[in-house]
């Protein structure tokens, strides 16, 4: 009897592959299998890539069969990328419109490094349109359905990466988190996800929704997975201005240590301001759960109170809009993408009749917000007062780092809600954000790792762990220590 490749790990296969058990291409063809198989009920993918990959494997496997040691730990091993990189063999849409079938001239960073990596690219995914969403329902081309109940949301804006993964169509995946798109998915399908520190994954090529918060990152079904692909993905770009010219944090190394070893010296603050009566009970309880194992590991579990977390809402929802208003400035119907124009129309009204017809409702919504938040008159009292409080939120980090290595609270407040339930209530919508903006707003690094199910709805439950700039490896030391102890959580996708 054969297994099936599709449910293993990454570095299982890896292994697999390097010792010529199996080959990248028989790896990559039953994926490849799988999509055509699973995607159907669940659109994870917007644009699927089977001969381009299997390209990619063969090249693997000659080279292994030619003795070449592989070029990198996941060599052979395919992967699903956000539509979000550029890509010059596939188009870049962002789940918009005005990028519909548009093929980018060059390779992202990253794109590169997956390539280098000889890691076979499955495919594109799905997501919410220009990264502004938490369910994936933003996403100009339908939404992607959560494989643990094809009625609720995957979350957002990586919903076609998370559900890609919880239902075996790739065994790695590539996101962006901006306040939470990496995170916040990975916590409601059950997978594992980390937003590295600002600055350590280039972002060039990565299309940009706001640049002072948007950061790519690893995806996979466990911890130890994901720091092969956060290896593979980071490292300074001189083609980035605000790349971290610092080596690569040792991630493997620290999540190897952890699943083998306990929490003892490790200090882990409860953030009291993201533990709250507000989030749903089986939250708490899945939370709380977590933090008694951290505790039964060795760890030394602290209370540490961020006072100004409370505004990191009001804050990232201001910034973030204010530069999505100028980085969408450059989708003007003169360079590419979409022109809508009836040749009789002047420079202006192509413009104004293009971002009509090709943005979708939340982007609007946003490019306004941000358009008056930065118009004058009033970007003191908004812009400015936003990025007060983005200081104080990183003042409220330094001090808690100083009672604690790391610092934890839940993923998201909710389980995956129904499709449909938010989308006309932006508010409802924004506050499922609550707990991952003010990493992404101190420019630190977080992971989500799956805490089991809620008690009240059987859905899946993500435990956040954050870190300190440069602290990367904390996070996996703690986080293959809490998954080890965890053991495994039976997922209902067939
Ligand atoms: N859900 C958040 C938003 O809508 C985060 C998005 C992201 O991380 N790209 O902005």
């Amino acid at each position: 009897m054969s297994t099936d490749l599709t449910r293993l790990d990454a570095s299982e296969l890896a292994s697999k592959i390097h010792s010529r058990e199996v080959s990248s291409v028989e790896v990559t063809q039953a994926h490849i299998d799988r999509i055509g198989q699973a995607d159907g009920a669940l659109h994870a993918f917007l644009h699927v890539a089977g001969e381009q990959a299997l390209v990619a494997a063969k090249e693997v496997d000659s080279a292994i069969a030619a003795g070449d040691e592989p070029v990198s730990a996941l060599a052979g091993v395919p992967i699903a990328l956000k539509d979000i990189f550029a890509t010059t063999d596939m188009p870049t849409t962002c789940a918009s419109k005005i990028l519909e079938d548009w093929v980018s001239p060059y390779d992202a960073t990253l794109t590169t490094k997956l390539r280098e990596a000889g890691i076979p690219i499955l495919g594109k995914t799905n997501m919410d349109e220009f990264a502004m969403g938490s369910s994936t329902e933003n996403s100009a081309y339908g939404p992607t359905r959560n494989p643990w109940d094809t009625t609720r949301i995957p979350g957002g804006s990586g919903g076609g990466s998370a559900a890609a993964l919880a239902s075996y169509q790739a065994p790695l995946a590539i996101g962006t988190d901006t306040g939470g798109s990496i995170r916040q998915p990975a916590a409601v399908t059950a997978t594992v996800g980390t937003k590295p520190t600002y600055g350590t994954v280039s972002r060039f090529g990565l299309v940009a929704c706001a640049s002072s918060l948007d950061q790519g990152g690893p995806c996979g079904r466990t911890v130890l997975d994901t720091a092969l692909l956060h290896e593979v993905i980071a490292g300074y770009d001189p083609r980035d201005s605000t790349s971290v010219d610092e080596p690569v944090r040792p991630v493997v190394e620290a999540a190897r240590q952890g699943a083998s070893g306990d929490l003892k010296g490790v200090r882990v603050g409860v953030v009291k301001e993201l533990r709250s009566d507000s989030y749903q009970r089986g939250v708490i309880a899945s939370f709380d759960a977590a933090v008694a194992q951290l505790t039964a590991l060795g760890a030394e579990v602290v209370e540490v109170s961020c006072p100004n977390f409370e505004y990191a809402l009001a804050s990232y929802y201001l910034i973030l809009p204010s530069e999505v208003s100028s980085n969408l400035a450059r989708f003007d119907a003169m360079r590419y993408g979409l022109r809508v124009d009836d040749g009789d129309m002047s420079a202006e009204q192509v413009m104004a009749a293009t971002r009509a017809a090709g943005f979708g409702k939340e982007v609007k919504r946003r490019i306004m917000i941000g358009t008056y938040a930065l118009s004058s008159g009033y970007y003191d009292a908004y812009y400015g007062s936003a990025l007060k409080v983005r200081t104080l939120i990183a003042r409220d980090f330094d001090a808690a780092y100083e009672k604690a290595d790391v610092l934890v609270s839940p993923t998201s407040p909710f389980t995956p809600w129904k499709l449909g339930e938010k989308v006309d209530d932006p508010l409802a919508m924004y506050l499922s954000d609550l707990c991952t903006l003010p990493t992404n707003l101190a420019g630190h690094c977080a992971m989500s790792v799956p805490s089991g199910v809620s008690a009240d709805d059987g859905l899946p439950v993500g435990l956040q762990i954050m870190a300190p700039a440069l602290a990367d490896e904390r996070l996996y030391r703690v986080g293959a220590a809490y998954e080890a102890a965890r053991g495994p959580i039976a997922s209902p996708v067939s």
